[in-house]
């Protein structure tokens, strides 16, 4: 996004963490919003706290700011404890959904605001000011007011006006939810950038997996006030050790197999409805009883499907029920016996759309990488064991 960088602001060891939260919960009344929650974010690096309304996701951005107290834990900043400090304290940029702008003030002022409140000296302030607004690419915008700028324009405002203090951490609390989606996605990438470049680190709320999966060096996904994963997005997205997160993370196809006995490299399973097959192997998992029931995840991109007549006998059989067409892919929907939900599989388009080789009705053999399928921690429901 830019030509020009401020200097980085990280002036921590590259040990110590950029935020730490150590046991920090909260509860309002009778509601725990938060449990007791720890986690560590890598100086310069962007994590996204990820979750469904009320699961706690902004009682914690409030804590790191310093609009609510914790109930109990510490939260510390660049290794400094701030548990008990007021927010101006705290040195923080942010930037909320509704921009917060100066309506009455200009572009350039509402950049230099901060500066001004420090009091920093005339020629240092429209310097800063300057080189802010080239970075986030509005230098020519800088005497027109809010209401003359677009959605995007006002939100890059707000970035500017939140970093040219050069804080000691962001914070971005659903920074793009009034946006359209072309323009979230642009922005997604341009505030990435500019965030990778300062080099700050920086706490993003978000609901939207999208959102999370773009922009961050971790995720943290969050259910019911507490942390139920946290990693980087590969890994919670590869690797969900839970269904709540696989399904929460995108699209996941849910099985709830059979074990059929344990193997050297991990368990042999077999799918719902299918017991006289070899079935598969899922690895890096511990013993679990032959007979029980596992709940395995495979993402709708890691499962193959072709017609059953030019594939091996082995493989599992299933019947197209529905398809679409969506830009870049085919989706389609799928049945066998002994699924509750159908499957769905994604098929990448390559070359020039034509028609669909598999129409509704067709039968598929089914097929998946091995290391593809993952097993889940939880306990199956009565209803998928049975
Ligand atoms: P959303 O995406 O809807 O903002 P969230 O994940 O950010 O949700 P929080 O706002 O942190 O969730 O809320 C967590 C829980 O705490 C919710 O049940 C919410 O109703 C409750 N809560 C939050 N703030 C207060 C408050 N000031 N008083 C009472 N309850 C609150």
């Amino acid at each position: 996004m830019t030509t020009q960088t401020p200097k980085a602001q990280s002036s921590v060891t590259a040990s110590e963490p950029g935020l730490r939260l150590r046991g920090v919960s909260k509860s309002f009344g009778s509601v725990v919003a938060l449990q007791p929650t720890s986690f560590d974010v890598p100086a310069g690096t962007l994590c996204a706290l990820l979750g469904p309304s009320g699961c706690g996701k902004t009682t914690t951005l409030r804590i790191v700011a310093g609009f609510e107290l914790p109930d109990e834990g510490q939260v510390l900043i660049r290794g400094e404890d701030r548990t008990y400090d007021p927010p101006q304290r705290r040195r923080l940029g942010m930037v909320f959904q509704n921009y917060s702008l100066f309506p009455h003030m200009t572009v350039a002022q509402n950049v230099a605001f901060g500066l001004r409140m420090a009091r920093v000296n005339r020629a240092e302030t429209e310097a800063r000011t300057r080189r802010m607004l080239d970075i986030v690419h509005l230098p020519q915008h800088a005497d027109r007011f809010p209401h003359q700028l677009s959605g995007g324009q006002q939100q890059r405002v707000a970035l500017a006006r939140s970093l040219v203090t050069e804080p000691s951490m962001l914070l971005l609390d659903e920074p793009l939810g009034a946006l359209d989606k072309n323009l979230r996605e642009q922005m997604q990438f341009e505030i990435r950038q500019l965030q990778r470049e300062i080099g700050i680190t920086t706490l993003l709320v978000t609901h939207d997996q999208e959102e999370a999966l773009t922009m961050s060096d971790m995720i943290v996904v969050m259910d019911k006030g507490r942390i139920l994963q946290a990693g980087s997005p590969t890994e919670v997205y590869e690797h969900p050790r839970t269904r709540f997160v696989s399904e929460f993370l995108g699209t996941s196809n849910i099985l709830a197999c059979t074990v059929a006995g344990t193997e050297s490299g991990g368990l042999r399973l077999r799918l719902p409805g299918d017991d006289r097959s070899r079935g598969f192997v899922v690895t890096d998992t511990a013993p679990r009883p032959a007979g029980s029931t596992a709940l395995v995840a495979i993402r709708p991109e890691h499962l193959r499907i072709e017609p059953a007549a030019e594939a091996s006998i082995g493989e599992p059989r299933a019947v197209v029920v529905g398809h679409v067409f969506r830009g870049a892919t085919h989706v389609f929907r799928l049945t066998r016996p002994g699924l509750e939900r159908p499957l769905i599989a994604y098929r990448q388009i390559t070359g020039p759309v034509g028609e669909t080789a598999l129409p509704v009705g067709a039968e598929v053999a089914l097929s998946w990488e091995p290391g593809s399928a993952r097993l889940l921690e939880d306990e199956p429901l009565r209803e998928e064991a049975a």
